[in-house]
């Protein structure tokens, strides 16, 4: 097993994890050319100096440093004159802070890569959203050496496809993104465009309020989403899948080392979102609760529906054998997950809503269009104000 780990550069991190099959870290400046996948202002600011320290930890316990680079959208700067020049200066600066290898998704920038630096390892970013061996192998052939699989975790066709074309095929586990996304492109555009210099970065992005409401109506939708349960791991390894990524770089290291320690352990005998995003919850949640917020009726309809999800657990020793294994046989991604059923079956037996079963919840009813909040959310960019909301105000 080898664990790809997100670094928030703390050398804590580091030292604390040094026991553990951890043979990748990950991460970047906040703001970088290209932009990356995650906004700015969720990220630890960290200065060059930090950045080249906390590398050097990492190679002196014999591990590697991935930087990502893995934006899908550069907003047109591509055609910009100089952009190549741009971009390759940054590429430079990083290798000269230490880093080993790059998360990328843009073919373009694969080829400027890997012309320039052809020994320098590229995993191609889930950013890529590869859900067909063929995609795969335009980017082996391009000299990216690894594919890293979110969204298409589920689809085992899929990932023998691509282990059978010769690539190293990694698997991100502890995101808990919608089955089937709808709202996926435009998220990921979102923390791409935010990401780059100059650029605005929502105080809270949208396409998570959308994603949220999802479970806000249907929580057992959350056991049929992406994650892969430590316990689980065994599935892909018996696909040829070896190297497991775990994200939160805007996690706090004991966080970190947590999931870590449960990936590398095979098993987690508490809370599964102990070590999982569930950043469709938290972050609108936290958005609605503490930003400029006015106190308007839909807005606090909204913060009454999420704040219905703000005791939730999954009890993860609850699981019947074979979860994963049952989902492997299934055509999920051709199968209708409410005619399908299994997972919500599941969601009975481990999710706890309130302490309550998914089939004791009551969804809100009526609620209003989530586009009332954009004004807000641009307000809070600009002036930051923080006007606490008091849920009941509507008296
Ligand atoms: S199709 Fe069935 S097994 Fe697959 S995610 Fe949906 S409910 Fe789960």
């Amino acid at each position: 097993m080898e664990l790809v780990l997100a670094s928030n550069f703390d050398d804590r991190l580091v030292t604390a994890t040094a026991d553990l099959p951890v043979e990748t870290y990950f991460g970047n400046f906040p703001v970088t050319f290209v932009g990356g996948g995650r906004p700015p202002s969720i990220l630890p600011p960290v200065d060059p100096e930090r950045f080249r320290t906390h590398l050097r930890s990492i190679h002196r316990s014999g591990r590697q440093f991935y930087a990502t680079l893995n934006s899908i959208d550069l907003v047109l700067k591509e055609y910009d004159a100089g952009f190549e020049a741009k971009f390759l200066a940054e590429v430079a600066r990083l290798l000269d802070l230490g880093v080993d290898g790059f998360v990328v998704a843009l073919p373009l920038l694969v080829e400027i890569l890997k012309r320039e630096y052809p020994s320098v390892p590229v995993s191609v970013s889930t950013f890529a959203r590869i859900r067909t061996v063929t995609q795969a192998e335009y980017f082996l052939d391009m000299g990216a050496d690894t594919i890293v699989l979110e969204e298409a975790n589920r689809d085992f066709a899929l990932i023998r496809g691509i282990v059978r074309s010769g690539a190293r095929v990694e698997v991100l586990v502890n995101q808990t993104c919608l089955q089937g996304c709808p709202y996926r492109s435009h998220h990921l555009n979102t923390s791409s465009a935010s990401s780059q210099p100059g650029a605005p970065c929502p105080a809270l992005e949208y396409p998570l309020l959308e994603c949220g409401l999802e479970l806000v109506r249907d929580p057992a939708r959350l056991i049929a989403s992406i994650f892969v349960r430590p316990e689980d791991l065994e599935v892909y390894e018996e696909v040829g899948v070896h190297r497991f990524k775990i994200s939160g770089r805007n996690k706090p290291t004991d966080w970190l080392i947590r999931a870590a320690r449960a990936y590398a352990a095979r098993e987690y005998s508490g809370n599964l979102l102990d070590i999982l995003s569930y950043v469709q919850v938290k972050a609108p949640r936290s958005f609605l609760h503490d930003s400029a917020v006015e106190p308007l009726d839909h807005i606090l309809q909204l913060v009454e529906a999420f704040d219905r999800l703000s005791d939730v657990t999954i009890d993860n020793r609850a699981f019947p054998k074979g979860f994963l294994r049952r989902i492997s046989v299934t055509d999920c991604e051709h199968t209708s997950c409410r005619t399908c059923g299994w997972c919500a079956s599941v969601a009975e037996r481990v999710l706890r809503i309130g302490g309550r079963p998914p089939s004791e919840y009551v969804p809100p009813k009526d609620l209003p269009s989530s586009t009332w909040i954009l004004p807000e959310i641009a307000r809070a960019q600009s002036d930051r104000v923080s006007i606490p909301l008091v849920v009941g105000r509507r008296g």
